[in-house]
Parts: structure tokens; C-alpha cells; sequence
């Protein structure tokens, strides 16, 4: 069978594989903790899923338009303004089955053959499948992890040249937590505006945020910035909504109308149920996200402290999302059971096989020093988790 070239460049989700093998592991009767949920361990608030409920009662059950219901761009639109101060027109939102898909959408519409989209890494695993199936090139454009994995104007400037069509910038950061300040952003705004090209800017963790950290959307520093920016957003890690697939974009009117271009053609629109859960979500009360919010602080801050207190890890505290991110590369050379550590993949098959451990290797996400885990997982598992971890390093020669 003769397939098509895009299938060979690009790979399956390593981040959907460990939680499938994790699950796999379980099936077989092991006790596999996993820290490799990429989605909060909470139930979708009771309100909004009454609101689908109702929706199936009430025969909301048809096609919608392609790009979402006005119910649901309105409700979209307020959100900006409530929380962005950001101001948008109804053609300026566009509503798709989640994120990563507004963003497959988004770089369908936006990319040809041989532009340059750069992505900095550590990046979320699908930035670079998701530009290589338009036909670009990933720029990957590596930070630092004393630089709080944060890219300067300096560097972002170095790298733009003739073929840059775009910068993806995701704050919070999976996998590394990190986030962008205003002022930062304004910095990263005045280069952006000055090469004229254009910014996607993932915002999916806004609401995960630690310790007061003030959320700002690169959109919001100038007129100028806003006119070249993409805003991605959803309903997946803020309402606990990973499984009912609505994420949303913000832009200027031609770009929307190319992204629902091509969604006329691959989806339609998304799931009329689940819009109508994702305008209960995003106009009824919002307090489990402080609740959930609440939880992920606690856990964070144990888990962070805990890898940090283990020899040889190191573990940057991330201002958001639900990611820890340490350094484990000293040990890598050391062996067990004649079975030497060569980078974080072979590191995580080690806490695999030897603690019933499951974290997604670092070099998923384009460092091989780092392991990621997530602590969308309860206080218990990770008590228990950590225990684990810090024995299995101990048995290492
Ligand atoms: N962006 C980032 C950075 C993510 O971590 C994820 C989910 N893992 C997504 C986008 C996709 O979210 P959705 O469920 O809305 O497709």
C-alpha cells in the first residue's frame, strides 16, 4: 500500500501514547501511577453539563454554522472583554473541535509550502506536526532553562528571516509552565510588529496560574500586535472539558473567515451540544476554576519541593499550567540492572519498568534533558509517585 508522504513526516501523539500504554500497563494487573495526563483530573462542572443535557432534550441537534453558533461567539466575545480587555467582532471568532484542531486550522490557512513558523522549545508536542502537515518548516528556536525557558526580542529577532511567516507562543507553557509578563510580551510585541509577520498565541492554561500571576494576552499590547495576532483558546483545561472538543480562536476577520473556510471543509462545525455546554461554561459561574485552581497549587507546590529535595533532579517552579519539568540529565550514564540511561526516553522506560511510573520523556517536547510530569493527579498518587521515584533513583549504580 502505497501512503501519502505526510504520514511519514510527522508521529503519533508520544504525550496520548504514555497514557495508553500507562492504561495498557493497568489492564495487564500492574500498578502504574502515571503523571502523563495532559487534562485535569476533575468532572466537568454539574451546571455545564446540565446545559448539554438540556441541549439533547431540547432537539439542539443539527448542523450549526460552520464556525459556531452567535450564542457561543458572543458568550467567546465577552470573554475577551471580561478577561483580555480585548475587543472582537462576531467575524472575528471562529469556534472548533478544540484547540489543537482551531490550530491545524489556523496553519492549514496560514502556511505554504517552505514558510518558516518558529516554535520554541521545550514546545507542546504537535506545534511541529501540526506546521509540518501545512507544508512549512518548524524554526525551533531553543530557551534556556535560567532563562525561565523564555525567548528574548534579541533572540526571536536572530532567527526571523524572508521565509518567517509566524512565531507560536504558548504562555502558560506545557510542558514547562513557564509564563510571559506584560512587559515581556510588549518586548516579544515591538519585533513581532516591526517583521510584519504573525503571532499564535496558545492561551489555553490562562486560567491555570499560580501565586497571583497576572495572565496577559500578547494581543492586548497595541493595536498593531493585535491586527497580526491569533488568539487560541478553549474550554479544556479551564471548565475540566478535554473530552467535549470546543476550543475557539480570535483574529482579524480575513484570517477567521480562511480558517472557516477550511473547516467548511474537513469538520463542519463543532459538536451543537457541546457549544451549548461551552456557553453555559464561559457565562455561568465560574468558581470551580478557583477551586480546581486551588488543588493544582497545592499539588504543585508539594511536587516541585519534593523533586527539588532529591539528589541530582532539578525542577524549575512553573507559574502555570499543570506541569513539573525537571532536569534529570545527571543521571543519565548511570545504569540498572545493566540497562544504562542514555536520555529521558530510556529514563522513562527505567521508571516504567521499575517503579510503575509513567512520565512522558522530555525529548517529546524537544529537550532531552527534562522529563514531564503532570500532577493533574490526586494528592495521593503523587505522595505515593514521588516515594516511588525517589527509590528507583537510589537504585541506580
Ligand atoms: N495547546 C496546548 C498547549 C495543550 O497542552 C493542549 C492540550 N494538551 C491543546 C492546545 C489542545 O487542547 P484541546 O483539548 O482544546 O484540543
Amino acid at each position: 500500500m502505497k501512503f501519502a508522504k505526510r504520514v511519514k513526516k510527522i508521529k503519533p501523539s508520544p504525550t496520548l501514547a504514555i497514557t495508553a500504554k500507562a492504561n495498557a500497563l493497568r489492564l495487564e494487573g500492574r500498578d502504574i501511577i502515571s503523571f502523563g495526563a495532559g487534562e485535569p483530573d476533575f468532572d466537568t462542572p454539574v451546571n455545564i453539563r446540565e446545559a448539554a443535557v438540556s441541549a439533547i432534550r431540547d432537539g439542539f441537534t443539527r448542523y450549526t454554522p460552520v464556525g459556531g453558533i452567535d450564542e457561543l461567539k458572543d458568550a467567546i466575545i465577552e470573554k475577551f472583554r471580561r478577561d483580555n480587555r480585548l475587543i472582537y467582532k462576531n467575524s472575528e471568532i471562529v469556534v472548533s473541535c478544540g484547540a489543537k484542531h482551531v490550530l491545524y486550522n489556523i496553519a492549514q490557512a496560514m502556511f505554504d509550502e517552505g514558510d518558516e513558523v518558529i516554535i520554541q522549545s521545550p514546545y507542546w508536542v504537535s506545534y511541529p506536526d501540526i506546521v509540518l502537515l501545512s507544508g512549512a518548516i518548524p524554526s525551533i528556536l531553543d530557551t534556556k532553562e535560567r532563562d525561565g525557558f523564555k525567548i528574548t526580542p534579541g533572540q526571536l529577532e536572530k532567527v526571523i528571516n524572508k521565509r518567517t511567516r509566524a512565531l507560536i507562543i504558548n504562555s502558560p507553557s506545557n510542558p514547562t509552565g513557564s509564563t510571559y509578563t506584560y512587559a515581556e510580551l510588549k518586548a516579544l510585541a515591538e519585533v513581532i510588529v516591526e517583521k510584519n509577520i504573525l503571532v499564535i498565541s496558545d492561551e489555553i492554561y490562562e486560567k491555570i496560574v499560580y501565586d497571583k500571576f497576572v495572565f496577559s494576552s500578547i494581543a492586548m499590547v497595541s493595536k498593531e500586535v493585535k491586527r497580526l495576532s491569533v488568539v487560541v483558546n478553549g474550554v479544556s483545561k479551564s471548565y475540566a472539558m478535554t473530552g467535549w472538543r470546543i476550543g475557539y480562536a480570535a483574529g482579524s476577520e480575513d484570517i477567521i473567515s480562511a480558517v472557516t473556510k477550511i473547516q467548511s471543509q474537513n469538520t463542519s462545525n463543532p459538536t451543537s451540544i457541546s457549544q451549548k455546554a461551552a456557553v453555559e461554561a464561559l457565562n455561568g459561574d465560574q468558581s470551580p476554576i478557583g477551586e480546581m485552581v486551588e488543588a493544582f497549587s497545592e499539588r504543585r507546590n508539594f511536587i516541585v519541593d519534593a523533586l527539588n529535595s532529591m539528589d541530582g533532579v532539578n525542577c524549575m517552579n512553573p507559574d502555570g499550567a499543570f506541569y513539573a519539568f525537571p532536569d534529570v540529565s545527571s543521571f543519565y550514564g548511570r545504569a540498572y540492572d545493566g540497562m544504562k540511561l542514555t536520555g529521558s526516553a530510556s529514563f522513562a522506560e527505567y521508571l516504567l519498568d521499575a517503579a510503575n511510573i509513567a512520565v512522558v520523556p522530555g525529548i517529546a517536547f524537544g529537550s532531552d534533558d527534562h522529563i514531564r510530569l503532570s500532577y493533574a493527579t490526586s494528592m495521593k498518587n503523587i505522595r505515593e509517585g514521588i516515594t516511588r521515584i525517589e527509590e528507583a533513583l537510589k537504585n541506580l549504580k
